[in-house]
C-alpha cells in the first residue's frame, strides 16, 4: 500500500452553498462570481453536473443544459472559513503534507496502515471525522497510491464521494482506461506531442521508454513522469511562484470610473501584501497605504520597473499608466480606459516607494 492520499472536496463552493441552505440540497446548483447570462459558472452541484454543467460553463449555456439550474453568488470569505475547517479536521486525523488548493490535500497514510483493507477503513473513517467536524452535506474524493502523482489520478477517478486505491501490482493496467488528457501534465499542446511520437493511448504512453518521454517532453519532466507511472517516488525540486495575482468580476454596480478604482486598489493591497509576507516585496507602512489611495502610481510605477516603458494612451491600459484628466465624480465610465483617481487624491504626483 502507498504511503500517499490526496484528498479533494467535492463540487467545493457549490456543495458549501447546499451546505448552508437546506433548500438547495438535492437540486442544480451553479456558483457565479455576479448574476449575469454574460459570466461562467465558477462551480457546478452534482446535480448540475450531471446535466452536463462544469467549471467555466458561460450562465447562458448552463441555462440550456440544464433549465432549473439555481445561480448562487459566489461568498469567498465563507469558503475561505470552510476550508480552514476542512484542514483543522484533516490534521486532526493525518499528516498534511500540503494543501494542494482551497479543496485538496496531499496527506501521508499513517505507517500502521499497510494492507488494502485498513487503508479503505481508515479512509471511511476520515470521511466521517470530516462529515460530522466540517458539514453532512459535503463529500469528499480520496485516492491512494504509491506517489503523489498516482494517488492525485485515484482520486480524480472516484468522483464523486469516491475512494479509488492503486497498488503496485495494479499498475499498469489499471490506468489503461484513462485518456491523456486524464494525466496531471498533459495539456492540448502536449497530447500532440506525445501523438506526434506515436502515442496515443496511456498503454502506449505506460509502456513508453524513459528516453522517449524524455525526449517528448523536452526535459526531466518526461523522466519523472516515467517513474511516477512506475509507482516510484522521485525528487522534484520546488516549484518556483513567479507571478502572482489576483482578480475580481466587477459586479454590475461597481462597473464605473470610481467602482473600478476600488477594486483595482483593494487588488493591488491584496497583491502587495501577498509580495511582502513572501519577502519579495518590502513595503513601509507608507507606501502600503499609496497602493490603497493611487493605484494608479503604483501600476505606472511597476510598468516603468518590470517593462521599462508606459503603454500609449490610446491603448487600452494606457490609462493606468497615465491617468487621464478628472472630469469629476460623476462622469460617465468607460470601463478601464477611463480609470484615473478618486478626486480627494488629486495633487499628489510622487511615484509610491516601493
Ligand atoms: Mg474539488
Amino acid at each position: 500500500m502507498g504511503p500517499d492520499l490526496i484528498l479533494d472536496l467535492d463540487c467545493f463552493f457549490a456543495s458549501v452553498e447546499q451546505q448552508l441552505d437546506p433548500r438547495l440540497r438535492g437540486r442544480p446548483v451553479a456558483v457565479v462570481p455576479v448574476k449575469s447570462d454574460s459570466t461562467s459558472c465558477i462551480a457546478a452541484s452534482k446535480e448540475a453536473k450531471r446535466c452536463g454543467v462544469k467549471t467555466g460553463t458561460r450562465v447562458r449555456d448552463a441555462r440550456q443544459l440544464c433549465p432549473d439550474i439555481i445561480l448562487v453568488e459566489s461568498r469567498p470569505r465563507l469558503y475561505t472559513e470552510y476550508h480552514q475547517r476542512f484542514v483543522t479536521a484533516l490534521e486532526s486525523r493525518i499528516q498534511v503534507a500540503e494543501v494542494m488548493s482551497i479543496d485538496e490535500a496531499w496527506c501521508l497514510l499513517p505507517k500502521s496502515v499497510n494492507h488494502r483493507t485498513q487503508a479503505e477503513a481508515f479512509a471511511r473513517s476520515l470521511k466521517a471525522t470530516l462529515t460530522s467536524q466540517v458539514g453532512d452535506w459535503l463529500t469528499y474524493s480520496i485516492g491512494i497510491a504509491p506517489n503523489r502523482f498516482l494517488a492525485k489520478l485515484a482520486s480524480d477517478m472516484a468522483k464523486p464521494d469516491g475512494l479509488f486505491m492503486i497498488e503496485q501490482a495494479d499498475l499498469p493496467h489499471c490506468l489503461h482506461r484513462l485518456k491523456l488528457r486524464d494525466f496531471c501534465g498533459i495539456g492540448q499542446k502536449m497530447e500532440t506531442r506525445l501523438v506526434s511520437h506515436g502515442i496515443r493511448t496511456v498503454a502506449q504512453l505506460t509502456s513508453a521508454t524513459r528516453e522517449t518521454l524524455h525526449h517528448v517532453w523536452g526535459g526531466i519532466g518526461g523522466v519523472h513522469l516515467w517513474h511516477w507511472l512506475r509507482g516510484e517516488v522521485t525528487e522534484t525540486p520546488p516549484t518556483q511562484r513567479r507571478t502572482i495575482g489576483h482578480s475580481h468580476v466587477l459586479p454590475t454596480r461597481l462597473r464605473n470610473d470610481l467602482g473600478t478604482h476600488a477594486v483595482v486598489c483593494r487588488l493591488l493591497q491584496k497583491a502587495a501584501m501577498r509580495l511582502r509576507k513572501m519577502g519579495s516585496l518590502h513595503l513601509s507602512p507608507g507606501a502600503l497605504h499609496q497602493v490603497h489611495q493611487q493605484p494608479h502610481l503604483v501600476l505606472r510605477h511597476l510598468l516603468l520597473r518590470y517593462t521599462g516603458h508606459l503603454p500609449s494612451a490610446g491603448s487600452p491600459r494606457g490609462a493606468l499608466g497615465t491617468p487621464p484628466p478628472q472630469t469629476g465624480p460623476g462622469a460617465q465610465g468607460h470601463g478601464r480606459q477611463s480609470l484615473r483617481p478618486c478626486p480627494r487624491h488629486q495633487g499628489h504626483p510622487q511615484p509610491p516607494q516601493l
